[in-house]
């Protein structure tokens, strides 16, 4: 197992990154049409235009683009009523972007566990905080431990497959508690053939540029609530309330994006099932190249989800493949391949660590043995047989130590 870490480089060929972005439709002639048209900035049919593309793509009634995924689930979760001193129910395993927009409201995040096979929020867990570790009041629902009130649940589709949603939308209900889907890995997914983003109240998507679709940093809110819609559109253009004069009725933010963005945008929009498509047969030809390595546990799709297959990540089992995702990671770097952990967990993080989480018991693990892979939606076919043929010969090394 040392013996192919250590040695020297095992290819001189190109660098496979992990996931890039793939410009290969009209950018270039939407954004020329900006420049040609002077439309660069907050005003500009682009925008208008990728609002509407993706309400009607997801099923919502509105869609408000933002300068980023992280900006729009800031106003998702003020849009949703989530106010100072109250709680959200966040994955914790999971890109950070989430929790810090819970900590911009003032609010606390509460991490709740990964599942052990997909990874996504434990709902069993959620059920059992929920009644066990929340008491309903007057007031609304208060965590007995903290005093504080529980106002909503911040599911995150982690790495493009959906989270379990009728139990997370049934509790809600039935505790009136308010639920923003991160959806920001997720465009396109489908929960029991929904497209994600619009099942909850409010969801956010990102247009940063290692997601599937990209304007090089953006992000997209859209809701069923056409109410909602409006009060997140004022948020995000400093709460203006006339067109003629400066008059402001709250706090707002500079949260807009450009038109040049959103060209770039909707240009990828038209490329998106395209993308899906490819990333859904990358993620297949790993599954099958890799059903017989031991110890390398390939993605699945629960029986609610299709999955955009965003990010292919495989669980390495470090006795039987015979080194730790780790060592795999630097073997992998030695061939010119680009491969990544996943997300350090939410309770650890420095900021976080005085947060309550409950019962957390499988995201440190899914963290620790989680190794992502190159699957960019132009990955070549040849590029991914060498992906296929490093992590073969790395098994095949680690199992005769
Ligand atoms: C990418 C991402 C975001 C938003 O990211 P931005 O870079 O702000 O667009 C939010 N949540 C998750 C889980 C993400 O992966």
């Amino acid at each position: 197992m040392s013996s192919i870490c250590n040695s020297g480089p095992a290819t001189a060929a190109a660098p496979i990154p992990l996931a890039v972005p793939h410009l290969a439709g009209r950018e270039l002639e939407y954004l020329r049409r900006c420049v040609e048209g002077n439309w660069v900035s907050y005003a500009g049919a682009f925008v208008s235009e990728l609002e509407e593309m993706m309400a009607a793509y997801v099923g919502a009634a509105t869609g408000v683009a933002c300068t980023s995924g992280t900006a729009a689930l800031h106003v998702a979760l003020l849009v949703a009523g989530v106010e100072p001193g109250e709680e959200v129910i966040v994955s914790d395993l999971t890109f950070i972007a989430p929790v810090n927009a819970i900590r911009y409201c003032n609010a606390y995040p509460v991490f709740m566990d990964a599942d052990p096979v997909y990874g996504q929020m434990d709902v069993e867990k959620l059920s059992e905080f929920l009644s066990t570790q929340c008491r309903a009041t007057a007031g609304g629902l208060v965590n007995r431990s903290s005093g504080r009130r529980v106002r909503a649940i911040l599911p995150v589709h982690v790495l493009g497959h959906p989270v379990d949603l009728d139990p997370v939308l049934e509790l809600a209900r039935r505790l009136e508690l308010v639920v923003v889907e991160d959806a920001t890995e997720a465009l396109g997914s489908r929960y029991r053939g929904a497209r994600v983003g619009s099942l909850g109240d409010i969801g956010c998507f990102s247009f940063n540029g290692n997601k599937i679709i990209t304007s090089g940093g953006g992000g997209m809110i859209v809701t069923k609530r056409a109410d909602w819609g409006r009060r997140a559109r004022h948020i995000t253009t400093q709460a203006k309330v006339s067109q003629e004069e400066y008059e402001h009725d709250e706090v707002g933010y500079n949260y807009r994006l450009t038109n040049l963005q959103a060209a770039v945008g909707v240009a990828q929009m038209e490329q998106l099932e395209g993308f899906i498509a490819r990333k859904r047969e990358i993620s297949a030809r790993y599954n099958a190249a890799f059903a017989d390595v031991a110890g390398l546990q390939c993605p699945r799709e629960a029986p609610w989800a299709w999955s955009n297959s965003w990010l292919y990540t495989v669980r390495v089992d470090a006795e039987r493949f015979g080194m730790p995702a780790r060592a795999l990671q630097r073997w992998l770097a030695r061939n010119e391949i680009q491969s990544r952990p996943l997300w350090g967990p939410m309770h650890c993080q420095v900021p976080y660590q005085p947060c309550q989480a409950y019962r957390v018991e499988v995201s440190d693990r899914l963290y620790q043995t989680s190794l992502s892979l190159p699957c960019s939606s132009g990955l070549s076919a040849v590029d991914q047989g060498r992906v296929i043929d490093a992590v073969k010969i790395a098994s095949r090394a680690g199992g005769a130590v």
